[in-house]
Parts: structure tokens; C-alpha cells; sequence
């Protein structure tokens, strides 16, 4: 069976990512329908399952035509056939002291997340300055100062930011930072362990009060009305308190009314995807503070994969780092695009990209990529192009200005003309239907 998956494999893949993926992995057992494989890395397990195991699963359906699950484990996992194991005291005690509201444990900042490792562009120049006014002048500005902004585009660490500003300035002073789930969680195990007293006792008396993702309080009525008085008394004894959510206080569904109006009372700021210069300059100052060698054109290359969510773009990095390492090789521009290739970062495995529908549709009608692309206005590659360009505003989260874009520079207005047009012909066109059809199936899959 193995000889088989690994000969199946090396028609697939590149022979560095065979020698990497492949050779490393070993097969363990084989029963219940389960093969378990063993790598020696967390990033080879990270890789396979993220990538390998389905198609190991594929393949077997293929052939044999059975279905097996893959389970990919680490040297030091335990075998995932035997029962768990009793978990030992340590382990028991640690996930206790977990358990345990935040307002009886210390919260820690982030050590990482200060202004100096935070890098200023368009996307969040306006955040940032309203963060370092807060944490100079706490309370008597804006409050309270609200960001919103997608994930991964740097809420929380300039919360944190403001707090080490915050204790710099003044180390007596008193910050807690929580998550609007902790927060609830604390107010909720106050209840049940009669110490409310103790749970206002602490939330009231801070001179910082920072609330992450309050999006969250959604549909929590109790908690919503505890946070509203911890508000008020906080507000009322000019205590700074900052807040983030993935979007405005008005958008947030089920979430009071009074609570929206005092969100807007101080300041809100957004915070936008970041341009590609500042992208680089966020990958440059990760590479120097890891003290990584990467050429400028490899950076720029990273930046240009990843252009939504800062996270990812770190995850890109370390990502090539490990690449790297794993290969002995220097980082060059080559190596980071062998490394990220296939590689959907963040869990995006399922997510299609324009690239790939393209080459689909060009296979499909049995023309060239360029034609697809490109300018002609023949019939024959006219409605492949409409098809794709209506695919991918079907299948993908990419803009209309984007989908122009990747179809050779096109505006798009073409874009939306090309959807309707599909849209419109697929109600009466039978043939049309079983092509999209077909290029659908053939693209989830
Ligand atoms: P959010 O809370 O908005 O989802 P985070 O604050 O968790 O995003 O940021 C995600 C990651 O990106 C963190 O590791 C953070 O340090 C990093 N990051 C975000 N913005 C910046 C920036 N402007 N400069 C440097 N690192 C950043
Ligand atoms: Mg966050």
C-alpha cells in the first residue's frame, strides 16, 4: 500500500517536495480502515494533513475503491488506535488552573506586541496614533477608543501596545486585558461561585480596562448587562477602557442599544488590510528580529502572495523558514514559492483560486491560458472567458476589480457584464448548464 501512495506521489509532486514530504513519512499500521502515518515535525504534520491525507484518501477510493482515514501523527503522539491515556496529575491540575476565571489570575500581556514592533502604513496610521494618545493620556481623551477591523490586521496587539505603554508610564497602574469570552466567563463562574463581589471588586478597579472581539457579546444578555455597569463605573472614575470587534458597534447583531450608543461616545477607528509596502516592511522587520538572511525580491514575493490578514503573512514567513531548514537549502525567492505552493495557508485548503479556475476552463474548452486571458473576440473563447470570470465571482471572495485584473488587465465593468451575461444565458441553455456544472464539481473537488 505504501509503495503504491508513494508511487503516486512522485508523479504528482516536485522531487524536492517529494524528498521532503514523502521520504520523511513513515507508515505505522494499517487497521480498521485507518492508516496511520509518522512524521518527524510539526510542520510535516501541519503540511500533510493540510495537503497529503486527502489525497492519500483519494487515492485509495481510486483504487481499491474503500475508504480509509489518514491520521498523521508525531514521534511523541500517542498511538491514536489505543484508548487515551488517564491524564496525569500535572496535566490535571494545569487544565484546572485554566479553568479559572481570569479575574483570579494574573492576565499577561503579550511581550511581543508593543508600539516598537508595531509597523505603521495607511491601513492603520489613524489606530495607531489614537492608541498612543490613550495610553499617553489614559482617560481623558477618548473614551472609550473602539477599533474595528478584519482578523489579523493588528486589534489586539495594539491593545496590548497600549497597555506595556501604559505600565512604562506608570508601573503602579493597573491594566487587565480580556477577551469579551473571558470576560463573560468570569462574570458567569461569579455567579455560580457566589464571588460577584469579588468579580466587580476586580473589573472595577483598573485604571485599563482593554475588551477584545466584543463581537462576541452577541447574544449574551446577562453578560451585556454586567459589562454595561462595569462600563458605566469605569467611565464615570475616567478609566481608560478600549475595545476592538470585527466591525461598528451598530453592525453587531443582538447586541444592546445603550451599549452601542456609549461605544460611539469616544472614538472609532478602523483598521484596513495593509498595502504591499507595508506588508514588506512588516516581513522585514520579522526577518531581522528572527535574524533571518532573505533577500528584498523574497520578501516582496511573500508580500505579494498574501494581501489580506497579517497573521497569514507571518505564517508565510515561517513557513519558508522552515522550508528552509527542513531542506538545508538558502532562502531564495524559488525556495519561498516551492515553499508556499499548494500550501493554503490559515485553513484556506478549501478555498479556489482564480488561478485555478482559469486553468480549468482553458482545459476544459481545450484552449490556451493566453486566449483565456486575452483580447480575442471569437465565439469559441469569448464564452470560456465569461465563463471563468463568472466562476470565479462565483467561487472566490476576490473583488470585481481583481477578477479584472487577473483576466489580463480587464476593467470591471467586464467582469460584471461577462457574470450577467452567463447568469442569464444558463436559465435556457442546456449545454452551458452541464459545463458549469461540470467545472463546478470538478473545481470542489
Ligand atoms: P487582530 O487582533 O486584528 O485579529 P492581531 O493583533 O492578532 O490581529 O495581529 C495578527 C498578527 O499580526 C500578530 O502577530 C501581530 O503582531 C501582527 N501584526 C499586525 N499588525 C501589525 C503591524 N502593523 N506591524 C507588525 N505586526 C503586526
Ligand atoms: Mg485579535
Amino acid at each position: 500500500l505504501w509503495q503504491y501512495i508513494c508511487d503516486e506521489f512522485k508523479g504528482k509532486l516536485s522531487s524536492i517536495s517529494f524528498n521532503t514530504w514523502l521520504k520523511a513519512a513513515k507508515p505505522i499500521s494499517f487497521k480498521q480502515k485507518t492508516l496511520v502515518i509518522e512524521v518527524p515535525t510539526a510542520l510535516h504534520k501541519d503540511y500533510w494533513k493540510a495537503n497529503l491525507s486527502a489525497q492519500v484518501v483519494a487515492m485509495i477510493k481510486n483504487s481499491i475503491n474503500q475508504e480509509i482515514t489518514v491520521i498523521v501523527k508525531l514521534p511523541t503522539d500517542p498511538d491514536p488506535l489505543q484508548k487515551a491515556a488517564p491524564i496525569s496529575k500535572n496535566e490535571a491540575a494545569y487544565r484546572q488552573e485554566q479553568a479559572k476565571p481570569t479575574f483570579m489570575r494574573e492576565t499577561k500581556l503579550n511581550d511581543k506586541y508593543t508600539f516598537e514592533t508595531f509597523v505603521i502604513g495607511k491601513g492603520n496610521q489613524m489606530a495607531h496614533a489614537a492608541a498612543l494618545v490613550v495610553a499617553e493620556e489614559p482617560g481623558a481623551l477618548y473614551n472609550p477608543l473602539f477599533f474595528f477591523g478584519g482578523v489579523g490586521l493588528g486589534k489586539t496587539h495594539l491593545m496590548h501596545a497600549i497597555g506595556h505603554q501604559m505600565l512604562t508610564n506608570n508601573p503602579q497602574a493597573k491594566v487587565k486585558y480580556v477577551t469579551s469570552e473571558a470576560f463573560a466567563n468570569d462574570f458567569i463562574n461569579s455567579i455560580q461561585t457566589k464571588r460577584q463581589e469579588e468579580f466587580r471588586q476586580e473589573y472595577r478597579s483598573v485604571d485599563l480596562l482593554l475588551v477584545d472581539d466584543i463581537q462576541f457579546f452577541a447574544d449574551k444578555e446577562g453578560t451585556q448587562e454586567e459589562f454595561f455597569h462595569t462600563f458605566n463605573a469605569l467611565y464615570d472614575d475616567k478609566k481608560q477602557i478600549v475595545l476592538s470587534s470585527d466591525r461598528l458597534p451598530n453592525e453587531i447583531p443582538k447586541l444592546q442599544k445603550r451599549l452601542v450608543s456609549r461605544f460611539k461616545w469616544g472614538l472609532s477607528v478602523d483598521i484596513t488590510p495593509p498595502d504591499l509596502e507595508t506588508r514588506i516592511a512588516i516581513l522585514r522587520n520579522k526577518a531581522d528580529a528572527d535574524q533571518l538572511a532573505i533577500p528584498d525580491d523574497t520578501l516582496s514575493y511573500i508580500a505579494g502572495q498574501i494581501d489580506s490578514n497579517i497573521r497569514e503573512l507571518e505564517g508565510a514567513l515561517v513557513r519558508v523558514q522552515a522550508y528552509a531548514s527542513l531542506t538545508h537549502l538558502p532562502i531564495t525567492t524559488s525556495l519561498a514559492a516551492d515553499a508556499l505552493k499548494n500550501l493554503k495557508l490559515n485553513g484556506k485548503s478549501n478555498e479556489i483560486s482564480i488561478a485555478v479556475i482559469q486553468d480549468h476552463v482553458a482545459k476544459y474548452f481545450h484552449i490556451s491560458l493566453s486566449d483565456l486571458k486575452g483580447k480575442k473576440r471569437v465565439k469559441n473563447i469569448v464564452i470560456p472567458r465569461q465563463i471563468a470570470m463568472y466562476l470565479a465571482r462565483e467561487l472566490t471572495d476576490a473583488s470585481l476589480p481583481k477578477i479584472g485584473q487577473e483576466f489580463g488587465g480587464k476593467d470591471h465593468t467586464t467582469v460584471i457584464h461577462a457574470h450577467e451575461k452567463i447568469s442569464d444565458t444558463l436559465t435556457t441553455d442546456n449545454d452551458l448548464q452541464r459545463a458549469v456544472a461540470d467545472l463546478k464539481a470538478e473545481l470542489k473537488k
